[in-house]
């Protein structure tokens, strides 16, 4: 085996690297997003047992499930966009999967949020977390931390009120210099979807997923645990299913990190 394989089978062994699971359980009780009429909202996760060692199957154990590409933990490929519907290899099974794997930024807004749920990352934010820990670097996956997977309420975890969700998310400017001025993998949240809660009034609306996918990069939402890794120095690994022409698809992401 090579010296660069041995040497990181050996500090995972060794306890130099350790494995975070940045995945929150997918079952029927995961949140999903809840779009306004007229829109067709994704269906929950269904799954049901086909045998458990038992007149169906002596000697095994197996279910069936059903589920929306965008459900629980989940990766969003460019083609989920109409800005990103005409770039090549836009689908999760064409995307070179290389591209699943990328140092982690890990942008830091708990503070900000317990005060403001509707907070958005801004560019001197970016900026800011840039002068401490260094500039944002090519195939990065940028990660806010927000804190937000750790409301087990599936009702404080969506926070719909009259006007519609109140979830945090990023500035329509942040995610426009995000994807064009720093050639990130994607970006990844804590919460149901990347954009922030109130993003359909944006301009353009969900302007996340407009300039994320429509410059081919990737979205991952429902993230959880990133409250374990550091700011910079671990790398996250996020692959989705291989669905044929698919928008996006439920992902086990972890991270290995000091
Ligand atoms: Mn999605």
């Amino acid at each position: 085996m090579p010296e660069i394989l041995l040497e990181f089978i050996k500090a995972m062994r060794d306890g130099r690297l350790r494995v975070v699971d940045l995945t929150a359980p997918l079952s029927p009780e995961a949140a999903v997003l809840r779009l306004p009429a007229p829109w067709t909202n994704t269906p929950k996760f269904k799954i049901w047992e086909l045998s458990r060692y038992d007149e169906r199957g002596p000697a095994w154990y197996w279910n069936a499930f059903e589920t929306g590409e965008h459900t629980g933990t989940h990766f969003d490929a460019p083609v989920h966009w109409i800005s990103g519907k005409d770039l090549p290899d836009n689908t999760v099974d064409r995307i070179p999967v290389k591209q699943f794997i990328g140092p982690a930024c890990v942008i830091d807004v708990t503070r900000e949020v317990q005060s403001n749920s509707d907070h958005l990352l801004t560019v001197e934010g970016i900026k800011n977390w840039e002068a401490a820990h260094g500039r944002i670097p090519a195939g990065a996956w940028v990660l806010l931390r927000t804190d937000w997977s750790k409301r087990t309420d599936p009702e404080q975890y969506i926070y719909e009120k009259e006007d519609g969700p109140h979830t945090p998310g990023w500035a329509a400017e942040c995610s426009q210099f995000l994807a064009r001025e720093r050639d990130i993998l994607g970006v990844g949240v804590e919460t149901v979807g990347t954009d922030a809660g109130q993003a359909a009034k944006f301009q353009p609306p969900f302007p996340n997923h407009y300039f994320m996918h429509g410059s081919g990069k990737f979205g991952l939402a429902g993230l959880c645990n990133l409250d374990q890794l550091p700011a910079t120095g671990a790398v996250v690994i996020a692959a989705p299913l291989k669905i044929t022409a698919g928008s996006g698809s439920p992902v086990r992401a972890i991270a290995i990190t000091p």
